[in-house]
């Protein structure tokens, strides 16, 4: 007789589909602009490399490190340093911007990181990237950590605007052929779609804000006109933060989503600089 018993070990199905948590040692890099492509008229992908990019790390799709921007006149933005208080820099100097931005790819043999920018009407990230340039100088730090979210649900949810697209696209890449994918995605116009390569069954479905009643949210109205399959789904929603926020409460309420199953972010806010606002169950109150 055996005397080991096949399921004692097994993780039950809840066990195995909380995301894990993984730290890396926080490292703020220079690096420098090598290459910039203008996707479509609304993003822009700068490669940037150098030599302090080397043991970059991002296991997570919607990891996000701090971009440090120069200032006007400035060179290259100051390094800062991590201290009890926080984060400090060189008195004598401005103190940089900085905004969260998705790694969209690293590539370790040839150094190289990419950054995709949404383009919008102004801020210190976007209109940098704007005027982006090669020998252009930026700092990044982090990213600090990684959310790993599994994959072995019935289908996956991804919904986000452009600033999402850097992570929905690394999602649909690194998501078994066998996965089921619904996505959901805005952008200004039909000139605005790029390519999302997936091995995966995906349904993508482009909602046009120029083509939306400018009362209406281009998502929400986006989400009602599809139907949903059967089974157990994951959320992945990243967008403006008041719509972020409708669109998790629509899921749950309407759509049946199990809240333990949805990772809602705002990547920007309406009227503020700089914000990352989270509306998972864990930050709930
Ligand atoms: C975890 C995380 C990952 C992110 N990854 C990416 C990424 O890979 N690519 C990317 O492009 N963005 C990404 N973002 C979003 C980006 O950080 C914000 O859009 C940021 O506010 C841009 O900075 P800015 O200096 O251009 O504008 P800010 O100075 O922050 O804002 C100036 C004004 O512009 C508005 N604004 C900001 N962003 C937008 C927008 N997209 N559309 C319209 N109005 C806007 C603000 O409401 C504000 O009124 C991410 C955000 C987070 C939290």
């Amino acid at each position: 007789m055996s005397d080991t018993f096949p399921n004692a070990s097994k993780p039950d199905l809840a066990t195995e589909r909380r995301p894990q948590r993984v730290r890396h040692e926080l490292r703020f890099r220079l690096i420098e602009v090598q290459h910039v492509e203008r996707l479509t008229a609304q993003m822009v992908r700068v490669t940037l490399g150098g030599s302090e990019l080397e043991g970059f790390h991002s296991p997570g799709f919607d990891d996000h490190v701090k971009v440090f921007f120069p200032a006007p006149g400035q060179a290259a933005p100051p390094l800062p340093v991590l201290g009890e208080n926080g984060l400090s820099f060189p008195e004598d100097q401005p103190r940089p911007a900085m905004r969260d931005f998705t790694p969209r790819r690293y590539d370790p043999v040839a150094g190289v990181l990419e950054l995709d920018f949404a383009l919008h009407d102004s801020g210190p990230a976007s209109d940098w990237a704007r005027q982006a340039t090669q020998g252009q100088k930026l700092v990044i730090g982090g990213p600090r950590g990684s959310f790993i979210l599994p994959v072995n649900f019935d289908w996956h949810l991804l919904i986000g605007d452009e600033t999402a697209l850097p992570a929905i696209a690394r999602r649909l890449a690194e998501l078994p052929a066998n996965a089921r994918a619904i996505v959901l995605a805005e952008i200004e116009d039909e000139a605005g779609r790029i390519v999302l390569e997936t091995q995966t069954d995906a349904a993508i479905h482009w909602a046009h804000r120029s083509e939306s009643n400018p009362e209406t949210d281009p998502l929400i109205a986006a989400l009602k006109t599809i139907s949903l399959p059967n089974g157990d789904f994951h959320s992945w929603i990243a967008c403006e933060s008041s719509s972020a926020k409708r669109l998790r409460q629509m899921l749950v309420e309407d759509y049946g989503a199990n809240p333990k199953w949805i990772r809602a972010s705002g990547y920007w806010r309406r009227g503020a600089a700089g914000v990352h606002d989270s509306f998972d169950e864990k930050d709930k109150a």
